[in-house]
């Protein structure tokens, strides 16, 4: 069979499965079965490809089929400026979050030198981004999970940031070790009873620690503001990814700690996703 075929049927096999971007999902597997890049998929369409590798692509097209995010099966997400190894450990790389990114980017134009805090780093998507435009800059980075610290460290070391970046494991309420120039977190913050309401794909596969964020959505957002503000050294700036109803009440929490909110901004939707605020 050809390469053109065989896209086609698992597209069409997505297709009646009701898998949005049935095409572009069918060409991406095809890429990972043969390990080529997409554009060699477009500039060889009339290839022939073996029994194996169909075999293989109809595996990938059936795990699909019942709602593995993309990521999960080419163990890969493009992020930022990067590409980062994903696993179904973590929470796949929010287009929305590269809103953190940007703030953290826009307010240390003129620095030199920081040491930035993650809380709950998963892929490490946002302080390797980080990293990995600012040449003097020191990362920290801490998680819960310890899969999720492994992945952290691949990717530090793929992007070539791992000498600049320490990674703990450890509860967020234990963490006391520093003082930060600038501290970011993307917390779990969907209420638990919302959980099976999510897209099926994210219900249904990603890593609930990354988003249960307990009764009222705030449990781990609280945890998080309270250790930021004896973490955070004075005048220094906390960037924070926050659920699309939640602006108010978070403000609200961050000026108890002692933050005073620069501003809020809303993400590709018009739902507020982050917050950025100063340590008074
Ligand atoms: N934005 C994520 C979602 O779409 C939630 C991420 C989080 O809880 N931090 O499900």
């Amino acid at each position: 069979m050809n390469i053109n075929l065989a896209i086609n049927n698992g597209s069409k096999i997505l297709r009646n499965n009701l898998i949005p971007n049935a095409q572009l999902d069918s060409e991406i597997l095809m890429a990972k079965t043969i390990n080529k890049d997409r554009k060699y998929i477009l500039l060889n369409y009339t290839n022939s490809i073996n029994k194996k590798e169909l075999k293989k692509f109809y595996k990938l097209i059936q795990l699909r089929s019942v709602g593995n995010p993309v990521s999960y099966l080419t163990n890969k997400k493009f992020f930022w400026n990067s590409e980062f190894f994903i696993t179904n450990d973590i929470l796949i790389p929010r287009p929305d979050t590269e809103l953190v990114v940007e703030n953290v980017l826009n307010l240390t134009k003129q620095k030199n030198k920081m040491h930035i805090l993650e809380i709950g780093v998963g892929s490490g998507c946002i302080i390797l981004s980080i990293l990995k435009e600012r040449e003097n800059f020191y990362g920290t980075g801490i998680d819960i999970s310890k899969k999720c610290l492994n992945i952290c460290k691949i990717n530090a070391v793929n992007l070539k940031v791992s000498s600049k970046l320490r990674l703990y494991k450890t509860d967020v309420d234990k963490f006391n070790l520093g003082k930060y120039d600038l501290i970011v977190s993307n917390p779990p913050y969907i209420k638990k009873s919302k959980l099976k309401y999510l897209e099926r794909d994210v219900a249904k596969f990603e890593p609930k620690l990354a988003l249960d964020g307990g009764l009222d959505g705030l449990s781990e957002i609280r945890k998080v503001i309270k250790k930021s503000s004896v973490l955070i050294k004075r005048n220094g700036k906390f960037i924070l990814e926050i659920g699309f109803d939640q602006k108010n009440k978070v403000i609200n929490l961050l000026k108890k700690e002692g933050f005073y909110i620069n501003n809020t901004q809303k993400d590709l939707a018009r739902n507020d996703r982050c917050i950025v605020c100063t340590k008074i």
